[in-house]
């Protein structure tokens, strides 16, 4: 049974543990990893044994600039044990890895997220959809439950703030109040925006030319709202850095004939990672979620994602058909 708690309930749980598992989703984006390692710092400043981690457990180079992620460990070195498990930024518990063998031994599970599609579980759940992050959420969490917030926590949950608004074009008032309160406590936000934001390689740009000019523009589809289609072959990803091919989609969003945006990403052979982008999520636009969910992923109206196996064009299809 899960108890549904606010953040005043999150950190109730927070201080009843002395060995605490923070994991976070895995192909961590900056709020996965910033809320996570935002959270372990806090709990190791107050001397209890933390394991920070996700599937499989190797950061990506272009999220390193997060404080704390020097601190993440392999998924498979994380110890089963009778403590606390806290899932953070993840809508499923398939979207943790090795779900079973922490959660089974210990005492209590603690799940804090903000996306609309998450069904909710583990033994306790902070779910807020209105939050524009999942470092939001645990900033609120870690002042209910006094932990002091140092700079490096600040950055770690303001990298997560950042990426998930798309530099605080969406997320309203509540994100530029948690923005004013981690710069307050010092969070860096010129190094942190570049590097998460901007910085690629020179390399990168060749790619990136030929692969825009791959991108198909279907005008009419969606209703006559339009949507671009970008897919990412396996030997292009092999290649490339994930973040790279990750940023891909913002390239997309950009394009004015086109309300949503669909990348594909063959992280696998045969074996799809899709990123959907809808210009509005909300009341006028098209909920990417819906579409993301009735495939097996979940996520945001305007942002959401799900994996396909299966050829190009079967995947695609799918796809269409859904959007309409
Ligand atoms: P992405 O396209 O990977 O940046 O993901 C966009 C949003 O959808 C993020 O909030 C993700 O956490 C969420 N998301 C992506 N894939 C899934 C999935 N398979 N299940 C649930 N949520 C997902
Ligand atoms: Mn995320
Ligand atoms: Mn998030």
């Amino acid at each position: 049974m899960t108890t549904v708690v606010d953040v005043g309930g999150a950190a109730e749980v927070l201080a009843r543990h002395r060995e605490v598992t923070v994991l976070c989703h895995l192909r961590p984006d900056a709020d996965a990893l910033g809320s996570s390692a935002g959270l372990a710092r806090a709990l190791r400043a107050e001397g209890v044994t933390v394991h920070h981690s996700f599937d499989p457990g190797t950061v990506p180079d272009a999220l390193r600039v997060i404080p704390g992620t020097e601190h993440v460990v392999p998924l498979c070195d994380v110890p089963a044990h009778d403590g606390l498990v806290v899932a953070l930024d993840c809508a499923s518990p398939d979207r943790v890895g090795d779900w079973e063998r922490l959660t089974e031994a210990a005492a209590e599970v603690l799940v804090v997220d903000h996306h609309r599609s998450n069904p909710g579980f583990g033994t306790h759940l902070l779910l807020d959809p209105d939050a524009a992050s999942t470092a939001s959420l645990v900033l609120d969490v870690l002042v209910a439950g006094r932990y002091p917030v140092d700079a490096d926590l600040a950055s770690s949950l303001y990298a997560g703030l950042i990426t998930d608004t798309g530099s605080f074009r969406w997320g309203g008032p509540g994100a530029h109040d948690t923005a004013r309160r981690l710069l307050a406590a010092g969070a860096e936000s010129r190094t942190m925006g570049f590097e998460l934001l901007d910085a690629h390689s020179f390399s990168w740009l060749r790619v990136l030319s030929q692969l825009l000019a791959s991108a198909r523009l279907e005008a009419d589809a969606v209703g006559g709202r339009g949507s671009i289609w970008l897919h990412v072959p396996h030997e292009v990803v092999v290649a490339a850095e994930e973040s790279d091919v990750e940023s891909l989609v913002s390239h997309l969003q950009g394009v004015r004939e086109a309300w949503v945006s669909v990348l594909l990403k063959e992280f696998r052979p045969g074996e799809w990672v899709v990123s959907l982008r809808s210009r509005d999520g909300g009341e006028s636009g098209v909920d990417v979620s819906a579409v993301a969910a009735a495939l097996g992923g979940g996520g945001h109206p305007a942002a959401a994602g799900c994996t396909l196996r299966g050829d190009l064009d079967t995947v695609s299809a799918r796809l269409r058909e859904l959007l309409g």
